[in-house]
């Protein structure tokens, strides 16, 4: 523990500038924005962000969550993604260390943080997070040998095909739209990380979260459209973390492992 601590923290901080990248991931890209350019500006008054104020939590601390320029408030999501994936990469770090195994765990909780939070505040799962999520988790496998790129591809053929399937099921009995595109191409990119296994694990325990929520807010009629993304991906990290061991316990409950 003693010996991970300096590299966790230096997981952390790296974790820390990722989540500031994310953070203009999150507003840009369900606009489709570039994320590289132009700089960062205060949506007000148009001031361009200084490097010194566009350091990961402690700029928006040391700015009071105001824009210097025209004293706009600044969202406290910004500090708090910040803070969140800065968590995540040291967690990361500790738990499977400063390897392939802990970049693989800070990478896809990164992409599923930030499908959750454009799910949640657009409805939209930008194609750069699955898409491109896909493609990460597919060289991240092929590390792993050929073997376990086949296992991801199936994953993701496994994960497209049965939300696809859902989708069309729901379309024709419903005659609407039942099924975003976005959580299609989420799963694809889920199966790639988790396997066929985890990415069937994720459907169920997006279906069972999503439901408990959304179930009673429907009935009472509050909430129509519903970010199923969120839940995926929330159930996706639950797979990352315990699906092995639900997995292995359900196998020796049908007594086949
Ligand atoms: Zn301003």
């Amino acid at each position: 523990m003693t010996e991970a601590l300096p590299g966790a923290v230096v997981a952390g901080l790296f974790g820390l500038v990722i989540g500031s990248f994310l953070n203009v991931c999150i507003v840009r890209l369900p606009a489709e924005q570039s994320v590289v350019s132009p700089p960062s500006r205060c949506p007000r008054c148009g001031r361009p962000v200084q490097w010194m104020e566009n350091i990961p939590v402690f700029s928006w601390l040391l700015l009071g969550g105001k824009c210097r320029g025209c004293k706009e408030p600044i969202s406290i999501l910004y500090p708090l993604v910040e803070l969140t994936v800065g968590l995540l990469w040291t967690a990361a770090a500790l738990q499977y260390g400063l390897n392939l195994q802990g970049l693989t765990a800070a990478l896809f909780g990164t992409l599923l943080l930030g499908i959750a939070l454009t799910d949640a505040r657009e409805y939209i799962i930008p194609n750069e997070f699955t898409w491109g999520g896909l493609i990460i988790g597919l060289i991240l496998s092929a590390a792993g040998g050929l073997h376990a790129l086949l296992l991801a591809l199936l994953g993701a053929v496994v994960g497209f095909a049965i939300l696809w399937l859902v989708g069309l099921v729901g379309k024709l009995a419903f005659k609407e739209e039942a099924m975003g595109g976005g959580d299609i191409k989420m799963m694809a990119m889920v199966g790639a990380f988790l396997g066929w296994q985890g990415v069937l694990l994720t459907i169920f325990l997006g279906a069972v979260f999503g439901t408990a929520i959304f179930l009673p807010l429907a009935l009472v009629g509050r909430k129509k459209l519903v970010p199923f993304g969120v839940f995926l991906a929330v159930g996706a990290a639950v797979t990352f973390v315990l699906g092995p061991a639900i997995i292995g316990w359900y196998r020796r409950y049908l007594g086949v492992g």
